[in-house]
């Protein structure tokens, strides 16, 4: 059974559980492309117990064959002349359909559940997290494309940063971090890399990267990932320009013990909130608490933010083939900002790093001389 087969042969089964929907509807892009390999940016999948059918439209007819083929699946494609023509084969599919017809309620409009239940005399049920739930567990093959993209990011940091010094601006560490990833076989950034330097950028835990220049003294915050095929990295480290005062060394240290004590909670079975919990009560401890302004970490996979999520009010539970981001971070106008992040699978019996840059200390390493 090839893995695309696994996932559709798993979600039918979560579908009969629910015992809710005879048939479902998968209309989030990101859903459509897990299941069935389809890349395309206009798509629905139609399953029931027995059939698969790809809604898409002309632009996407060969490419929709071509890339479920390979994956080895048997997807009935239906094409429509239009995108918006691709709703009328799609009602025309439901009208006949299991009912009720189950619908992905966090990625459907409004207009689209209204244009549907015109459409076609069916009952519609709103379901949510179903192809989710099956996401968040990673196959290997998922984890390999994760980690490849974890070591580009990697290597591009490190080849970069003996370029980082006092005079150079955000943007360019950025546009060197980027090509550097590109050159080295990303499909891109994984998302828009974050530059953040000084007193006041550093203390912006999102700062878009702008024109400033590095100053001497500056706290540098550079959040940095790769694109593999779909799949996202996601790391954060934090430099100091020139020579690290007693303040910043502090903060720097107090940050990675954090870090340290929420990575050695990762494990099976662990609240996700404990994970929280362990990096937030080293930075209260240090009566910085209100300095820690985010939750602690995220889901990576086909997207850059997803289950499960780290934070003080999450109900969900760590569970292997997890891959999470631990990033505590401390920020305040003036002082700037330390945040570390690295990116960890959980395995069965505790979890495994995939993000490998060194974090001991804050100092770049020294330009060459040559
Ligand atoms: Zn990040
Ligand atoms: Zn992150």
């Amino acid at each position: 059974m090839t893995a695309h087969q696994q996932r559709l042969a798993d979600l039918r089964a979560r579908i009969a559980d629910t015992a809710e929907v005879g048939s479902l509807l998968v209309s989030d892009l990101t859903n459509v492309r897990w299941l069935s390999g389809f890349t395309g940016s206009s798509g629905v999948l139609a399953l029931d117990g027995t059939a698969v059918v790809l809604f898409t439209d002309g632009r996407y007819g060969v490419q929709a064959a071509q890339q479920t083929s390979t994956c080895g699946l048997d997807v009935d494609i239906r094409v429509a002349p239009t995108a918006a023509g691709l709703h009328d084969l799609l009602a025309d599919w439901c009208r006949t359909a299991v009912g009720p017809v189950g619908f992905e309620s966090e990625h459907v409009s409004v207009a689209l559940h209204q244009r549907w239940t015109a459409a076609a005399n069916v009952q519609f049920a709103a379901m949510r997290g179903l192809v989710e739930a099956g996401r968040r567990t990673k196959h290997h093959t998922e984890v390999e494309r994760i980690e490849e993209a974890c070591g580009i990011a990697d290597r591009a940091l490190a080849d970069v940063a003996p370029r980082i010094t006092a005079g150079v601006t955000e943007v360019e560490v950025r546009n060197m971090l980027e090509v550097r990833m590109r050159e080295l076989g990303a499909a891109g950034p994984s998302y828009e890399t974050i530059v953040a330097a000084g007193p006041l950028h550093a203390a912006l835990p999102h700062h878009r990267p702008a024109q400033r220049r590095l100053e001497e003294g500056d706290t540098l915050i550079i959040d940095v990932g790769a694109l593999v095929d779909g799949y996202h990295s996601d790391m954060t480290r934090t430099f100091v320009i020139g020579e690290p005062s007693e303040e910043q060394l502090d903060a720097y240290a107090l940050v990675l013990e954090s870090q340290r004590a929420g990575l050695d909670a990762v494990g099976p079975g662990v609240p996700a909130r404990h994970i929280d919990a362990a990096c937030r009560s080293v930075i209260e401890r240090a009566g910085r608490g209100d300095w820690f302004s985010h939750g602690t970490g995220h889901g990576v996979g086909l997207l850059i933010h997803e289950e499960p999520y780290l934070n003080r009010v999450s109900e969900a539970v760590l569970q292997p083939g997890d891959v999470v981001t631990v990033e505590p971070g401390v920020y305040r106008e003036g002082f700037g900002g330390v945040r570390i992040e690295d990116l960890v699978l959980v395995t069965a019996d505790g979890s495994r790093r995939l993000t490998a840059s060194p974090k001991d200390s804050p100092c770049l390493p020294s330009p060459p001389t040559t």
